[in-house]
C-alpha cells in the first residue's frame, strides 16, 4: 500500500449479498488497483476500500450485484472505526479474551523489582482470576534520578512469571531498539502514556505480530487516541487494545482526572476493546476500587490494576499500588459486575 492512501469509502453489502457477491467486488476492486478490508458483521458485510478518492469515485461500485450503499468514511480514523467494522473486536491472548462480553482482568506490580516480588504477586493475581500479568521492565519515570526499570533482567523474570502460572505478560516497550527483546517476553506489548503519540514507536507495534496495549496521553484527546491506533492498525497490526488512564486536568485531588466518559464515547466510536487502568488515574489505593467499579460499570471491556506484596516498600508509584492480600476480594467484587454487565472474566 502507499503510505499516503487510506480507505475512503464503505461499501455496504445488502443482507442477502451471497459471499460471491461480496468476492465479485473485491475481485473488481483489485484489478482496478484499489485494496478493500472485509469485515463481514453479525448485520451486514462491510467492505472499506483503499484507494485514491478521484478512482474510487470512477467506479461504478453502486451498479455492482449485491452492493446496497456506498458511503465515504467521514472520521480521520478509518481501520479503528466502528464504520468499517460494526462488531466489536475481540482479542485473544493465548485463549484469554478481551472485547464482546469478555472481561480483562490484568494484574500485577507497577515494576519488576525483584524475582520474588513479581512471583508472589504473579502466583496470587492467577489464584484471583486475572487474565493477565502486568510487569514493568522499561519504566518512563518523571525523574531520571528514580528507578528506571530492572530493562532485560526484568524481562527474564516475566517469562519466568509466564511459566509458572500460565498468564500472559503485559509489559512496556519504551524504544524501538529494544523491540526484540520485549516481543520475547510480552504476549501484549504496552505503549505507555507518554509516548501514546511516538508515532515511529507505533509503527514499530503496528509491524508485530502481538498483541499492542495503547494507552491515552496525558493530553491526548480521543480522537487523537484512535488517530494513535490508526498508526497501529496502518502498519497492519489490528489488535489493538485502548486503555484510558486518567488525564491531566485543573483537578489535583487525584492524580489524573479519570475520563470515563472517553470510554463509553470510545465504545461507540472504534470496534476495538476499551480497558481502564484505574492505579494511575487514583494515584492512592483507597480510590482504586471505587474507580474499578465505575470502570466496568460505564462499559471497560477490562481494567490494569498495580498490586504489590508490599506497596509501602515499592519501588515506583508505591502509593496507588493495592497489597496483593486484597486482590482476590477486589478482584472477586469487579467480576460480579462485569457480570452484571453481561460479561465474563476472559
Ligand atoms: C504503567 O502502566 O506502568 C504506566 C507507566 O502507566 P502510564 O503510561 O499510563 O503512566
Ligand atoms: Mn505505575
Amino acid at each position: 500500500m502507499a503510505t499516503h492512501v487510506s480507505p475512503e469509502i464503505l461499501i455496504v453489502m445488502a443482507p442477502g449479498a451471497t459471499p460471491d457477491q461480496t468476492e465479485n467486488v473485491v475481485a473488481r476492486l483489485g484489478e482496478a488497483g484499489v485494496e478493500a478490508r472485509v469485515s463481514r458483521g453479525r448485520e451486514s458485510t462491510v467492505i472499506g476500500a483503499i484507494g485514491e478518492r478521484e478512482l474510487l469515485a470512477s467506479l461504478p461500485l453502486e451498479g455492482f450485484p449485491g452492493v446496497e450503499q456506498v458511503l465515504p468514511i467521514l472520521k480521520p480514523y478509518k481501520l479503528v472505526s466502528r464504520e468499517l467494522s460494526p462488531d466489536p473486536t475481540v482479542i485473544d491472548v493465548d485463549g484469554h479474551r478481551l472485547g464482546d462480553g469478555w472481561f480483562g482482568l490484568i494484574a500485577g506490580p507497577c515494576s519488576v523489582e525483584y524475582r520474588e516480588q513479581t512471583l508472589e504477586t504473579a502466583h496470587a493475581v492467577a489464584a484471583a482470576g486475572a487474565t493477565m500479568l502486568r510487569g514493568g521492565a522499561f519504566k518512563p519515570r518523571t525523574s531520571p534520578y528514580t528507578f528506571q526499570g530492572l530493562g532485560v533482567e526484568a524481562l527474564a523474570i516475566l517469562r519466568e512469571a509466564r511459566d509458572q502460572t500460565g498468564l500472559p505478560i503485559v509489559t512496556e516497550l519504551m524504544d524501538p531498539r529494544h523491540v526484540e527483546e520485549v516481543l520475547d517476553a510480552a504476549d501484549v506489548i504496552q505503549i505507555g502514556a507518554r509516548n501514546s503519540q511516538n508515532f515511529l514507536l507505533l509503527a514499530e507495534v503496528g509491524r508485530a505480530d502481538k498483541p499492542v496495549l495503547l494507552k491515552r496521553g496525558l493530553s491526548t484527546s480521543v480522537e487523537e487516541l484512535l488517530m494513535a491506533a490508526e498508526y497501529v492498525a496502518k502498519e497492519g497490526n489490528e489488535r489493538i487494545i485502548l486503555c484510558e488512564r486518567g488525564i491531566k486536568t485543573f483537578e489535583q485531588s487525584t492524580r489524573f482526572t479519570l475520563d470515563l466518559g472517553a470510554v463509553a464515547v470510545l465504545k461507540t466510536e472504534t470496534h476495538l476493546p476499551v480497558i481502564v487502568d484505574p492505579s494511575h488515574a487514583a494515584g492512592r489505593r483507597d480510590l482504586v476500587l471505587p474507580l474499578a467499579r465505575a470502570a466496568t460499570a460505564v462499559g471497560a471491556d477490562g481494567i490494569i490494576v498495580e498490586t504489590h506484596p508490599r506497596p509501602e516498600e515499592a519501588l515506583s508509584d508505591a502509593a496507588q499500588q493495592i497489597p496483593v492480600s486484597e486482590f482476590g476480594a477486589f478482584a472477586s467484587e469487579i467480576a460480579d459486575i462485569a457480570a452484571l454487565m453481561g460479561k465474563e472474566i476472559g
